[in-house]
């Protein structure tokens, strides 16, 4: 893939990039492995001054930064002034708790004294999407710089400037320039770069084969991942629930980032009862969401990222039809090689179908009938993935039981899935493994040592 912002709403590349050279590549990896030596010797104190710097630039630029994600991969404009809101509560939380989150743990033993302390690793390898390209990146990097790792991020390859611009804003806020730094390379480095003894880790946001190609890197090398792949999650509703809430939310869920987003609800698993009225409701929610120019204020969804993922999201809808789900309603492409993709409903979606098993990265709802609740459970967990999933139902009790029962990363009752950075984010099954955010997350990229005083 060339390394260029190419506007999925005009067509036009913006910008193209030249990828760095492996030497390049090779040169900044060498200033980052002896930053660390330097970072991890910096008390918390410092780290969080320059972590809440940070946050301010990301507030301050967050005009300049939404217009960035619009022009490179078709965000509207108020989404993404939110996102770079949401980063820098990241980067403030990081920067007001990582002390505790890492502080000595004692363990009674018979020792005079045993713990463990969390020391950081070193130089950490970051693949990221182009979905959240802010929130991704932010969600790795104010956990492992406030831990005292350093940074390497091959973002993808349709959002440079976003890369660039986040560079940039760790470097203004007065982190030393090698302990976060952007490589503008395409995918085929980053397997050189995982063979290198100096990358101690590897963390990945992105699709299950790019996922299981990393890893299997890493593997060799007996190297930590951590894995936060696609997902399908089920957003299931019982009979009942308040429904006109459900189906607005669940249209909500479904239009997040244009249906691009790894815990946007995919599958709507319906109590047969309230099936006919809950896809006339959600219709109805569907069609209200405005497309437009991602630089518009009033848009609420723009195309999608690339043409071609618009192309591919049309040939998984085609291809279910034919193997027999019903189109309950009609949108999608006005012609191949465009990216704007209006939402689409899919129902009678049954095993076989590529509906049935596949991630629909993009606005298309699928729609199963569940017999009852344990039904919709049985549906909810036939499925490669295990991000999140939700559950509606007037009982919250029975919710919150119906919850543990749902193979996924997590689970909301009479919510959509959102992740926050209180709360840990990651998925099981295909979704991969490991967890960010939180205490969890800072703690997956440092050693867990034992220190034992006899
Ligand atoms: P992608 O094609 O896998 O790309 C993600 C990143 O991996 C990009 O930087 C890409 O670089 C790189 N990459 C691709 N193939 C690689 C390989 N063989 N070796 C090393 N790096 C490789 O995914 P995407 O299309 O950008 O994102 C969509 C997928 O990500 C969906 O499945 C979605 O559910 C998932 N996702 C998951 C989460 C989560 O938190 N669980 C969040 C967001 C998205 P290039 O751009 O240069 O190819």
């Amino acid at each position: 893939m060339p390394i260029e912002s190419f506007n999925p709403y005009t067509g036009r590349v913006e910008r193209r990039f030249r990828a760095f050279s492996w030497a390049k590549t090779e040169r900044i990896l060498t200033q980052a492995h002896r930053a660390f030596a330097e970072w991890r010797t910096t008390d918390f104190a410092h780290r969080a001054r320059l972590m809440h710097r940070a946050a301010e630039l990301l507030r301050e630029r967050q005009d300049e930064l939404a217009r960035l994600m619009a022009v490179e991969m078709g965000k509207p404009i108020a989404d993404g002034r939110a996102e770079a809101v949401k980063c820098a509560l990241c980067c403030d939380y990081y920067a007001e708790h990582a002390e505790q989150f890492l502080a000595d743990e004692e363990i009674k033993t018979d020792a005079q004294r045993s713990f463990i302390a969390h020391e950081p690793i070193g130089v950490v390898l970051a693949v990221m999407p182009w979905n959240f390209p802010f929130w991704q990146v932010v969600r790795f990097a104010a956990p492992a710089l406030m831990a005292g790792n350093v940074g390497l991020l091959k973002h993808a390859s349709n959002v440079p400037q976003c890369a660039l611009a986040l560079e940039q804003i760790f470097h203004d806020a007065g982190f030393p320039p090698a302990t976060f730094r952007t490589l503008l390379i395409g995918s085929d480095l980053v397997e050189k770069l995982i063979e290198d003894d100096r990358v101690r880790a590897v963390t990945l946001t992105g699709s299950e084969p790019a996922g299981a190609a990393v890893a299997a890197t890493a593997g060799r090398q007996i190297k930590k991942t951590v894995l936060e792949l696609g997902g399908s999650d089920a957003f299931i509703v019982l009979a009942d629930a308040d429904l006109e809430v459900a189906a607005k939310t669940a249209a909500q869920a479904r239009m997040i980032n244009a249906g691009q987003s790894c815990i946007a609800a995919k599958r709507f698993i319906i109590e047969k009862p309230v099936l006919k009225e809950f896809i006339s409701k959600m219709k109805t929610h569907l069609l209200a969401f405005r497309p437009g120019d991602p630089l518009d204020e009033s848009t609420q969804y723009g195309p999608l990222a690339r043409p071609d993922l618009a192309d591919e999201l049309t040939q998984q809808v085609e291809d279910s039809v034919r193997q027999g789900a019903k189109v309950e309603l009609y949108g999608g492409q006005s012609k191949p090689g465009t990216a704007l993709f209006r939402p689409m409903m899919l129902s009678h979606v049954k095993p076989g179908q590529r509906a049935y098993s596949e991630e629909f990265f993009g606005p298309v709802a699928i729609i199963l009938e569940a017999r009852d609740a344990d039904d919709a459970i049985r549906l909810a967990n036939d499925s490669r993935f295990g991000l999140g999933g939700s559950i509606w139902t007037a009982d919250a009790r029975r919710g919150q039981e119906l919850a543990r029962r749902v193979e996924a990363g997590a689970v909301f009752v009479n919510s959509l899935v959102k992740s926050a950075p209180e709360m840990p984010f990651g998925g099981i099954k295909k979704s991969g493994y490991g967890r960010e955010l939180s205490h969890l997350g800072i703690r997956e990229f440092v050693n867990q040592k034992s220190i034992w005083v006899a």
